[in-house]
Formats: C-alpha cells, sequence, structure tokens
C-alpha cells in the first residue's frame, strides 16, 4: 500500500459540480470571466461568515500580501518584520517593493514567530509586522495586535494557510489591520488554481486594495487610472466553485484536526526517542498540514518512504539561508531556532481522504522508527 500526501482524488467528490459551472460560465451570455457575480458573491460569502467589514479576492495568496503592504504605503526605506522560518512571499513581496525583510527567529516548538524577539526587532523604520499562521499553529495574535497598537505599526496577518482556524473564538485573518488568505490546492481551502484574498475592516485599506488589484481602476470609469496597480483578479468559475466547496469546509477541516489529534496522542511517547508532536489542542489550529520534529529526521523520512508513506519537508531553509534573500541577512546575524526547526521538520500526510486504517498505519510506522521507551518524561521541552 502507498499513501501519498497529497490525495490524488482532491476535487472527485465535486467533478460533475466543476464541469457543470465550466459550461454554464463558459456558455453565458455576458462572457465574463473575471471579478463578475460569482466573485462578488463568494466575497460576500467569506465577510458574512468570518465576519469582517471587507475582503476582497485577488490572483494569489502572494499577491494578496503584495497588494496589502502596497496599500500599507510600505516602500524604499521601510522595514517589515517577518518570520525567518517560513515561505519565500513573506519575504520576497516585502523585497519586491524596495522595503527591508527584518527576520526574526521562532518559537522552538511551535516554530511560528516570537513575539518578544520581533518586539527587539522594531526600529524607527519600521512600519508592518507580519505574523504568519504556519505548521498548524497561529502566531500569537493577541501580542501581535498589542505591538502593533503600542509601536503605532500595522499588523498584516499572513493566513494564507490558516482558514477555518480561530483562536479564543476569533477567525484567522480578522485579527491584524489585515489578514490574507491563498486558495491554492495545499491550502485549508483550497481549489483547482489560483487564488487569494485580502481581509479587512479598514474601508480606506480595502479601497486602496481593491483599486490595486485590477490597474488602479476604481470599478466604476473604466481605463481611468488612479494608481498604478497590478493584474491580479479573480476568476469566476472558480469563486463558483469555491461558492459550492464552502459548506463542505467544515467538515474537511474538522476531519484533518481529528486525524492530528490521534497523531499527536500516538507519538507524544516518543518525545524522549528523539521526535516531537506539535502541542495537542484545537484552539488556533488548522491542520492544512500535520508537522512534527525529528533528530533524525531524513532517516526517519526515508524509513517512511520504504514503506510507502510519502512525506514533506516544509522548509528545508530558514528564510535568511536562502540566497535570494542574503542580502537582507545582517552578517553574523544567526536564527538559532529557524535553523533547528529546518534540520528536524518533517510534515506527514493528514488529507481528509486518508483511511482511519491508513492513519494508524502511518503512526505504527513512526513508532516503528521510534519505539517509545518507558523512561520518565521530560516535560515541555
Ligand atoms: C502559500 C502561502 C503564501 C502564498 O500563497 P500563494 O497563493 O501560493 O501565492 C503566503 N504565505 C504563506 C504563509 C503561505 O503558506
Amino acid at each position: 500500500m502507498s499513501i501519498p500526501f497529497f490525495p490524488p482524488d482532491l476535487f472527485e467528490q465535486d467533478r460533475e459540480v466543476l464541469l457543470d459551472l465550466l459550461h454554464r460560465i463558459g456558455t453565458a451570455a455576458d462572457q465574463r470571466f473575471i471579478l463578475g457575480e460569482h466573485t462578488a458573491r463568494f466575497e460576500h460569502l467569506l465577510r458574512t461568515e468570518l465576519p469582517a467589514e471587507d475582503v476582497i479576492t485577488c490572483a494569489t495568496g502572494t499577491s494578496a500580501l503584495t497588494l496589502t503592504l502596497r496599500a500599507m504605503g510600505v516602500g524604499p526605506g521601510d522595514e517589515v518584520v517577518v518570520p525567518a522560518f517560513g515561505c519565500a512571499p513573506l519575504a520576497s513581496t516585502v523585497a519586491e517593493l524596495g522595503a527591508t525583510p527584518v527576520f526574526t527567529d521562532i518559537r522552538p516548538h511551535t516554530m511560528v514567530i516570537d513575539p518578544d524577539l520581533a518586539e527587539a526587532a522594531i526600529t524607527p523604520r519600521t512600519k508592518v509586522l507580519v505574523p504568519a499562521h504556519l505548521f498548524s499553529i497561529m502566531a500569537d495574535m493577541p501580542r501581535f495586535t498589542d505591538l502593533g497598537r503600542r509601536h503605532g505599526l500595522r499588523v498584516l496577518e499572513d493566513s494564507a494557510v490558516a482558514q477555518g482556524a480561530a483562536l479564543g473564538g476569533k477567525q484567522a485573518g480578522t485579527w491584524g489591520d489585515a489578514g490574507v488568505f491563498s486558495f491554492v490546492q495545499v491550502k485549508s481551502f483550497g481549489m483547482p488554481g489560483e487564488g487569494g484574498a485580502v481581509v479587512t475592516d479598514d474601508a480606506e485599506l480595502a479601497r486602496t486594495v481593491r483599486m490595486l488589484r485590477n490597474h488602479g481602476q476604481d470599478g466604476r470609469t473604466r481605463f481611468l487610472h488612479h494608481r498604478i496597480g497590478y493584474n491580479s483578479r479573480f476568476d469566476e468559475i472558480q469563486a463558483a466553485f469555491q461558492l459550492h466547496r464552502f459548506d463542505g469546509l467544515a467538515a474537511r477541516l474538522e476531519r484533518r484536526a481529528q486525524i492530528a489529534d490521534y497523531y499527536t496522542a500516538r507519538f507524544e511517547s516518543l518525545v524522549d526517542a528523539g521526535i516531537q508532536p506539535p502541542p495537542a489542542g484545537r484552539d488556533g489550529r488548522c491542520f492544512y498540514v500535520y508537522t512534527l520534529l525529528a533528530d533524525r529526521r531524513d532517516e526517519l523520512r526515508a524509513h517512511l518512504r520504504a514503506r510507502g508513506i510519502e512525506t514533506h519537508v516544509y522548509y528545508p531553509l530558514p528564510l535568511p539561508h536562502q540566497p535570494a534573500f542574503a542580502r537582507f541577512a545582517p552578517p553574523g546575524q544567526r536564527w538559532p531556532r529557524a535553523e533547528s526547526a529546518a534540520a528536524r521538520i518533517l510534515s506527514l500526510p493528514v488529507h481528509p481522504q486518508l483511511s482511519d486504517a491508513q492513519v494508524e498505519l502511518i503512526a505504527d510506522a513512526v513508532h516503528a522508527f521510534a519505539p517509545s521507551r518507558p523512561l520518565v518524561r521530560q516535560e515541555a521541552r
């Protein structure tokens, strides 16, 4: 038996719906394929469900970051505090605007940006704080919103992978001055294509983002360009498909969380054997991935592969160690927790199509690699 990391039949249940939408939108009289009624309804649905004052869909999660940073006025000379461990757009979107990403180390177990270190990284040039939710765990948003208030900084909440999570009852994406989502297939509300969204209660920010996503036009007068913008528009077929799939989102996330609960319960006995599961619990969590820390990560990965179980390493390098971002790594500075995480991190399959038998098989295979020892456990490593 082989267990792929991504389900081979991701959208199988909705295949007929997608084909029907393709036909209906493709043959409709108005021939509207971007930013039409389906996009408007999808934005309305997200606004209502979060809730948030405004949701602006756009071409990708990366673009959602760019549009928001631009609307916040980020440019040359500005600094933006970002995690040292995460995906490339956290740094590239800032750098593309001529600003400087200031890499900040993470908390060792949860691997999300450390608010104390973020505060220490603030300088007179800092304009925006970008906490990112990653590896199933939301960043400490109460601390970051407080930091933003106390230092007069804007908070851009990267919730690209955390749609559907809530911390203390407040939805991911609604904590910052703005939040972003990504709908690329691996994310929590993934779809068969590219898409993103900006979430905000700030009407002025929303107006600017709306303009920037469509070449600086205001949505009323065509070919009147108020600002230099982007092409970052949303697709009508995808919007209609997401409207259809939204109903099943909670159940899919619940299945993921159940699998994660099971893994964590099974792996808690392996800490002394060098395998550390994420903290147990559901608050502020979204299991788009299930991520372990393993001292012998590469060996564990090979062991699982030999048993037909595919895993992934997000991410093999801290951002400041990437050649592309090396010029933003101050000489001599280290990010020891990010470095340790990059060497030990491993993600297991957690998609909702997994059967209970497959989930047990994966947990058994991890145990076979690192038998738990009945030693006295070290708490709170
Ligand atoms: C995926 C991701 C993005 C970018 O989203 P895309 O839709 O792939 O452009 C941004 N931030 C984080 C944390 C992500 O995981």
